[in-house]
């Protein structure tokens, strides 16, 4: 009785004063509020338990309740509290080579709190690197549509959602938007068998027609996740790649989903042999969500132009909370327990074992595609297979809450295309045991 009023009144003082994140306000809905955390696992007011299916927003990736990782905050608060890196601190240090280590290449890494500001300080990143290495004329990014970078002005311009900009617009000048490697649903027609590979050229043509010395960077995630979880061929990134080397435009890797181990490697660019980033942004999975951490990787040719000597030539970006100290212990006893309990490998094997079952999906009227790589699959959802017209929202919707119902979170795309919200998402811990994963299928 007692717990039913308190219950009660938290969901009262939540209506009256939470604003919560892309929720359509619905007086009569009330809000999961979660009380308690177990592995993949978590508790509500009502005492009723779900599997989190989508690792809360992808980046539960250790599940709740390491005591190990509270540890590790917890003595590095005690001991130094706080710290600028205007000056140093140990675990920044650290974590910045542990990053260039994992990266597998020579990397020097900036810290901020978020995917968001990882992405915005890349951009700012490739734009000052260009003006001092000679080409002050190359400002300009692409990205693909349907990609998502984030919500701050920078990173919502080289997001290509519709949906999520309108009421924002206009974005930040220097955004080009080309298709995505999207087989399922070709914008090159049905019949040209290998949409991939044009997707990929249509970069070339775009620097082309842009001009390549007004060109900067191509921001782009190895697989688009939030975008309704496109998979490309191995092939498309590394065709990328050369691109943007032949043009002399930074290749930005979007890690903030797919790095530590989400995908089945330790990065999602891996799974395209030979592609070496230009820049690499992180956070989510970077800390497994236990404390917010952004972190922009850059190879040693970028950061070679900012120790040339030069009254301006330093990065003229700050962020209070960027890199804190506690942030950064998190992320290091995080990465310690991925390595340490081969939590990559254990993604790959679990995928392929049991995971892959959601494919067998496919024999349902309504399942138009199911694409999976590691712990992130996306089951696209049709009104019929022929015309492949996407799901309707009363179908998602329906969906969405019987899972729920029956103790599964689940998500779906954002708001990529209108109308287009038809890809339900499963992307669980990578922590999840075995009995979860088999729930979840
Ligand atoms: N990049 C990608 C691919 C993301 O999915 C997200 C968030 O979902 C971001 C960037 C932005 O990260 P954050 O929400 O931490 O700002």
């Amino acid at each position: 009785m007692q717990l039913e009023l308190e219950t009660k009144d938290l969901v009262q003082k939540d209506k009256d004063h939470l604003w919560h994140a892309m929720y359509r306000y619905n007086e009569k809905a009330s809000p999961t509020i979660a009380t308690r955390g177990e592995g993949a696992w978590f508790f509500d007011t009502n005492g009723d338990k779900y599997m989190d299916g989508v690792s809360g927003l992808w980046c539960l990736n250790l599940g709740h309740g390491r005591k190990e990782i509270a540890d590790a905050a917890y003595e590095q608060m005690v001991n130094l509290s706080y710290f600028p890196l205007t000056m140093s601190h140990v675990p920044a240090i650290e974590l910045s080579a542990k990053i260039s280590e994992l990266l597998q290449g020579s990397y020097t890494t900036f810290f901020s709190n978020s995917g968001s500001e990882a992405n915005e300080t890349a951009f700012k990143i490739a734009r000052q690197y260009h003006i001092q290495n000679g080409n002050p004329g190359k400002f300009k990014f692409i990205s693909r549509y349907r990609a998502y970078h984030g919500s701050t002005l920078g990173a919502m311009s080289a997001t290509a959602q519709a949906n999520r900009r309108m009421k924002y617009d206009p974005a930040a000048p220097g955004f080009l938007h080309v298709p995505p490697p999207y087989s399922y649903r070709s914008p090159f027609g049905e019949d040209v068998p290998d949409s991939d590979r044009v997707a990929a050229e249509l970069i070339d043509q775009v620097i082309n027609w842009e001009g390549a010395d007004s060109v900067a960077g191509v921001i782009m995630e190895p697989f688009i996740s939030g975008g309704g979880v496109i998979i490309p061929s191995k092939e498309y990134l590394r065709r990328v790649a050369e691109i943007c080397k032949k043009h002399d435009v930074l290749l930005i890797i979007d890690e903030v989903v797919s790095g530590f181990g989400r995908t089945g490697k330790m990065f999602g660019f891996m799974h395209s042999e030979g592609v070496q980033p230009d820049i690499v942004t992180m956070a989510k999975g970077l800390t497994s969500g236990y404390l917010p951490l952004g972190a922009t990787a850059v190879s040693s040719k970028i950061y070679a132009k900012f120790k040339e000597n030069g009254t301006h030539n330093h990065l003229r970006h700050i962020s209070t909370y960027g890199g804190h100290p506690a942030s950064c212990a998190v992320a290091l006893k995080n990465i310690e327990i991925i390595e340490n309990e081969r939590i990559v490998d254990r993604v790959a094997e679990l995928s392929e074992s049991i995971l892959s079952e959601l494919y067998d999906l496919i024999a349902l009227d309504k399942v138009g595609e199911v694409r999976g790589v590691g712990f992130l699959y996306g089951i696209e959802l049709v009104e019929d297979k022929k015309s492949k017209a996407p799901a309707s929202e009363e179908l998602m919707g329906s969906i969405i809450a019987a899972c729920k119902k029956k103790g599964l979170i689940i998500g779906r795309n954002g708001d990529t295309v209108p109308g287009y919200n038809n890809v339900l998402i499963i992307a669980p811990p990578l922590s999840s045991t075995e009995d979860d994963l088999r729930f979840v299928v």
